[in-house]
């Protein structure tokens, strides 16, 4: 797997002690708000499992964990094709509040729908949470309460985040090298 990696943007252990402040900043925030089995935390499959794995460890709350699968890249595709629910969202979330997980914000497609939905569910609070973003307007354009590094415009895989499926396993983020994708 590793020959086929570029430049790592991001080391395991850079995303480890961010993920620990995110978590602290999160839990502060819900406590705030929320009773105990008020919160539920969707995670949208797949590329958020390796962050949201991390991510609610740092959360000591009482929270459901419930998951929706969103899918915007066909195969093995690096441009959005428009973001689609496969299945259906988590039911519930009426009085709920939700946090949603995601690994990577780009065009912004994908949050725009899920918080439509979620808010059409009658959730009494709605945030996201995103490990990373990218540094373009329509990322940095949509609202978003919870970042954890702001990345170049890079097509990027590791930590979750796939090239065709594979490459979700790679600890770091990085890029692809130029001949493989
Ligand atoms: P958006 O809907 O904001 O355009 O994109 C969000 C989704 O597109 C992410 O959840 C992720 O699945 C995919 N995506 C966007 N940029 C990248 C990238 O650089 N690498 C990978 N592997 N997926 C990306
Ligand atoms: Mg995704």
């Amino acid at each position: 797997m590793r020959e086929a990696i570029g430049q790592v943007l991001l080391s395991a252990d850079r995303i480890a002690a961010r993920v620990h402040e995110l978590g602290e900043q999160i839990s502060s925030d819900l406590k705030a708000i929320a009773d105990d089995a008020e919160i539920v935390i969707v995670p949208i499959l797949t590329g958020s499992i390796v962050f949201v794995a991390d991510l609610i460890r740092q959360i000591p709350l009482k929270v459901r964990i419930d998951v929706v699968t969103v899918s915007s890249y066909p195969r093995a595709a690096k441009e959005s094709v428009g973001a689609q629910i496969v299945g259906t969202l988590p039911a519930d979330l009426a009085g709920k509040h939700v946090l949603i997980v995601d690994d990577i914000l780009d065009s912004g497609g994908t949050i725009k729908l899920i918080r439509e939905a979620i808010c059409d569910r009658g959730a009494a609070s709605v945030r996201f949470c995103v490990l990373l973003r990218k540094t373009i307007p329509s990322a940095l354009e949509t609202p978003c309460e919870y970042v954890g590094f702001d990345i170049p415009d890079e097509f990027v895989v590791g930590y979750g985040l796939d090239y065709d499926n594979y490459y979700r396993n790679l600890p770091d983020v990085a890029m692809l090298r130029e001949d493989e994708a």
